[in-house]
């Protein structure tokens, strides 16, 4: 049975984020709550939809999918649980009320739906327990993470009875309509992301009181350099709510096996009794372990007293001797250093300890870890930094048995495949999900076909080659240009079928290397910009026009430049999470690598526009002005940065075989596009975008040099000094944005712009 309609009931935190993501994957949602007395009965999960509009981050990737979700209630919506193939069960947790509610589903669902539970806590066999057989061969439990957007674990537990075939279908369904990376568990207390994620919480909590660290040193050593969240430890107590610590003490308690080691480290200090008591409970409360003051300043706890002070941004030298290697950071001769291995010692050992009772498989945990808490690295390739036997030797007699077979490592590459260690002791290759296309994988098992030290090119099977950007944070620079030119003629060359534009960083790419651009500025080195703007609008053009398809596949932030790239490609299929825009204006500056030009000739190609050429002209000015940026995909397509056509894959992991499908497809029977052409008004359109400009200026929501680039900006999108009795060229539109761009690069303010951006990361308003 297809999963065409889905019934969440209970609209709290969870209920209600899990609708909103089944919405987004476009599947219609009935949400059901309890009845609230008056005019409204369905008040409770109609008011959850309401403050999903207003939440941020979102929990809709569109208000399109916001129309996806019906509420209701549990009395007079009943019936309709008939029409849902799936039923997804978020109340609170309170094994009384999930038993009378699973009662009730009994006599409505219809036979053949699945029913599943998205219960932290409790175990299957007991939710389930004098339930008809029916009943328990459709259950399972389906355990998501919070924000349910954003977070990309779910962990999945099937019962003894659980038809084979509902687990395969909500796990299809999850991974390709959801996007999520799920994770089979056993039925063991907190599955196997919290198991360990609670465990590393109060150990880190536990070491930073021992060792009298302050929370913003605990902080800094709980995170980055473990490649965990910058959050780190506190700041993740703050994030769930300090309440909930003790809450989850107890429940494990109640239910791991007994000798656990957390149970032996569970501990509530009474200074956090003293805060949960005042409501000092994080950030839904009157904040944690930081808030902010009055005047927003942010303000840190210290541990021992009690009391608030500044939160000073800590510098550790045991972080900066380190560099990078975190087996140097656990053997600092510090106390940062002693922390740091105490923590991990401790949690790591714990982990090794739980294979396999909770799972049988380190790569199904590493990856519950990296996808539920957004850890770098999953636990088993945290040892392997470490080392296996480095961990046994501080573990002494406590050291798990499988730390010794590890001693090679958990992971290997043999014959350029990764392998991980099985339970019988041999190493397994990694085999990955049917479709699943990593670059990762490719590049472990050969050389690149060109490479520089900005970008690199892949060879990703069936004639279709993979264009990385590799150097810092992505950016693009010159060589990134020089390599897409060779690549255009290598494909040619080669008689390969297509290109892909794909890379597995963080970000797509944050656009150009701003630090050379205001290098070369400094030095007022003007040729080598120009060369740098004409350059990139060559690069840019030659991959339009190359004569096989080029598909870009951007996943996170696509700035600048980036975007300017998908603009040139005859296709995009983005990740559903794909962060798009135009930034230009942030740093002084107008897209000048045919942003402004292929915007432009998309808004005139639209064909719903209305009649003339202002209402294009003045949409593109609007969204490069102001530099917006696209909250997802789907929006992405509003703005006008992505084509109706183009595609969205919601699974990260499924992208560059999304797109490497996209240029198969289109290579059956590809010609480039034609060139576009533009008849632009001219003055009499810049006139009036400059009257906007004005007016804003008036209201004081533009600054002066805002009032400098938005000039210059409808200078270009006008068409400059033109009618529309003439016809402009691509070339003549690229004429307009270079000489717009070099005249903004050397304004003072422009550069001032730039300089605050590379310094604090945001834009700076003068
Ligand atoms: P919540 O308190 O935010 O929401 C619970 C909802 O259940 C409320 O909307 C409430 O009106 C509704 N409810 C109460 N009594 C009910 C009844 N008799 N019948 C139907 N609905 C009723 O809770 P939550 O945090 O969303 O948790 C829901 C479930 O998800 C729990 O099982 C929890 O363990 C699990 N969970 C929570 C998180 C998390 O981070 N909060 C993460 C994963 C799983």
């Amino acid at each position: 049975m297809a999963i065409s309609k889905v019934c969440v009931i209970g609209s709290g935190v969870m209920g209600s984020g899990i609708a909103a993501h089944v919405a987004n994957a476009g599947v219609p949602v009935l949400l059901l709550d309890i009845v609230k007395d008056g005019p409204d009965r369905s008040a409770i999960a109609r008011g959850a939809i309401d403050r999903m509009l207003k939440a941020d981050p979102a929990p809709f990737m569109s208000s399109a999918a916001a129309k996806l979700v019906t509420p209701g209630n549990l009395e007079d919506d009943l019936a309709q649980i008939a029409e849902c193939d799936w039923i997804i069960e978020a109340v609170v947790e309170n094994l009384d009320i999930k038993k009378t509610l699973y009662e009730k589903l009994e006599g409505v669902r219809k036979p053949g739906s699945i029913v599943s539970s998205n219960t932290s806590t409790m175990p299957l066999a007991i939710l389930t327990a004098g339930r008809s057989e029916g009943f328990q061969r459709d259950f399972l439990i389906t355990h998501f993470f919070n924000p349910p957007r954003y977070l990309r674990l779910l962990e999945l537990v099937a019962g003894p009875k659980t038809r084979a075939d509902a687990v395969a279908e909500i796990d299809a369904f999850a991974d390709y309509k959801l996007g999520k990376g799920v994770v089979r568990c056993k039925d063991t207390p907190g599955f196997i992301a919290n198991r360990i994620g609670t465990y590393w919480i109060q150990a880190a909590v536990n070491e930073a009181m021992d060792l009298g660290l302050s929370v913003e040193a605990a902080d800094a050593l709980a995170s980055k350099p473990m490649g965990i969240p910058k959050t780190g430890v506190f700041g993740l107590i703050d994030l769930v709510g300090l309440d909930l610590m003790p809450l989850i003490a107890k429940s494990m308690a109640m239910t791991l096996p007994k000798g656990d080691d957390f149970l032996r480290i569970s501990r509530t200090p009474p200074l956090f009794q003293k805060m949960i008591a005042e409501g000092f409970t994080g950030r839904k409360g009157k904040g944690g372990f930081y808030r902010l003051n009055e005047k927003r300043q942010k303000l840190a706890i210290d541990l021992k007293a009690g009391d608030y002070h500044p939160a000073g941004k800590v510098k550790l030298e045991a972080i900066e001797r380190a560099g990078r290697s975190l087996k140097v950071l656990a053997t600092d001769a510090s106390t940062e250093g002693e922390y740091v291995k105490r923590v991990l010692v401790q949690t790591l050992g714990y982990v090794a300890s739980l294979v396999p009772e909770i799972s049988d498989d380190i790569t199904a945990v590493d990856e519950a870890m990296r996808l539920g808490y957004n850890w770098t690295y999953g636990p088993f390739e945290l040892i392997d930094q470490l080392g296996a036997d480095w961990l046994a030797e501080q573990l002494g007699d406590k050291a798990p048995a499988i730390l010794k077979q590890a001693s090679g490592g958990f992971y290997k590459v043999d014959g350029g495949t990764l392998h991980a260690l099985a339970l019988d002791g041999s190493y397994k290759p990694v085999v990955r999900k049917d479709g699943v296309l990593l670059l990762a994988d490719v590049k472990r098992a050969g050389k690149p076909l060109l490479k520089n030290g900005s970008a690199a090119l892949w060879d990703i099977g069936d004639g279709v080659v993979c264009f990385e950007f590799t150097a810092k944070m992505n950016s693009l620079d010159g060589d990134v240009l020089k390599l897409l030119g060779e690549t255009v003629a290598f494909v040619q060359m080669k008689g390969l079928k297509g290109l892909v534009v794909y890379n597995e960083g963080s970000n797509f790419t944050v656009g150009a290397n701003l630090g050379l651009a205001l290098f070369a500025a400094n030095i007022a080195l003007w040729p080598a910009i120009e060369e740098l703007v004409a350059g990139g609008q060559a690069a840019y053009k030659a991959l339009k026009y190359a004569p096989f398809p080029v598909v870009g596949a951007p996943a996170n932030m696509a700035l600048g430049g980036g975007c300017e790239i998908l603009l040139h490609c005859d296709h995009v299929q983005a990740h559903a999470e794909s962060y798009i825009g135009l930034v230009e204006v942030g740093v002084g500056i107008i897209p000048g690598w045919g942003g402004c030009k292929e915007l432009l000739a998309r808004q005139f190609a639209e064909k719903r526009r209305p009649q003339g050429p202002m209402p294009p002209i003045a949409k593109v000015f609007e969204t490069i002005s102001t530099a917006q940026v696209s909250r997802s995909a789907a929006l992405a397509k509003e703005l006008g940065y992505l084509r109706a056509s183009d595609g969205i894959t919601m699974n990260r992991d499924r992208l560059l075989a999304d797109a490497k499908a996209a240029v198969l497809e289109m290579a059956k029977n590809y010609t480039p596009p034609a060139p576009p052409e533009f008849r632009l008004p001219g003055p009499t359109a810049k006139v009036a975008m400059d009257m906007a400009v004005d007016g804003f200026r008036q209201q004081g929501k533009a600054t002066p040099h805002d009032e400098t680039v938005s000039k210059k900006l409808s200078t270009v999108l006008s068409g400059g000094d033109t009618d529309v009795t003439e016809i402009l060229s691509e070339d003549d539109l690229l004429t307009l944005e270079r000489t717009a761009f070099m005249q903004l690069a050397k304004t003072p303010q422009t550069l001032a712009r730039m300089e605050h951006m590379l310094s604090t990361g945001k834009p700076l308003r003068n």
